[in-house]
C-alpha cells in the first residue's frame, strides 16, 4: 500500500493511499505536474501551490518515475544495444573480409601469365595490361 498526502497553500490536505505505484504517480502527476522540486520527503509543483509528501510505501522520487534507479536501468539498456550493435558490427566485418578474400583467390586463379594488373585494377575491370593484349593477337 502507498500513502501520500497532497496539500495546498490555501490550507487545503488530503490523504490517498494507492495499490499500486502506477495509479499512484499518475494521481501525483495530475496534482504536481511530470517535474515538481524535490525535497527529501515532499514535492512541491512548480508554482509552489501543491505539495506532496510520503506517508508510506515509494520513495520521493519513484513516485514520479524519474527515479535515479529507473534512469540507470534505460541506460543499462542502451549500453546492451550498443554492444549488441557492435557485435553484429564485427561480424559482418569478418564475414566481409572472408568473402573477399575468397573473392581474391578467384582473381587470383583467373589471373592469366604475365598479368601485372593491381588486385583492384582486376576486380573492376578486368585485365588491361600487356598479357592481355598480346593474347588478343
Ligand atoms: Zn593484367
Amino acid at each position: 500500500m502507498i500513502k501520500i498526502r497532497y496539500s495546498a497553500v490555501d490550507g487545503f490536505s488530503k490523504r490517498k493511499s494507492f495499490k499500486t505505484l502506477k495509479g499512484a504517480r499518475k494521481y501525483a502527476i495530475a496534482m504536481l505536474g511530470p517535474y515538481p522540486s524535490f525535497g527529501s520527503y515532499y514535492a512541491v509543483s512548480d508554482d509552489g501551490i501543491g505539495k506532496i509528501e510520503v506517508i508510506e510505501g515509494v520513495k520521493m522520487r519513484q513516485l514520479f518515475g524519474n527515479y535515479p534507479e529507473e534512469l540507470k536501468s534505460s541506460e543499462d539498456e542502451q549500453d546492451a544495444a550498443l554492444e549488441t550493435e557492435m557485435r553484429e558490427q564485427a561480424e559482418y566485418e569478418r564475414a566481409f573480409k572472408a568473402e573477399m578474400e575468397e573473392a581474391n583467390k578467384i582473381l587470383r586463379a583467373y589471373r592469366i601469365a604475365g598479368c601485372t594488373c593491381s588486385e583492384q585494377q582486376l576486380n573492376l575491370v578486368g585485365c588491361d595490361c600487356a598479357a592481355t593484349r598480346g593474347e588478343n593477337k
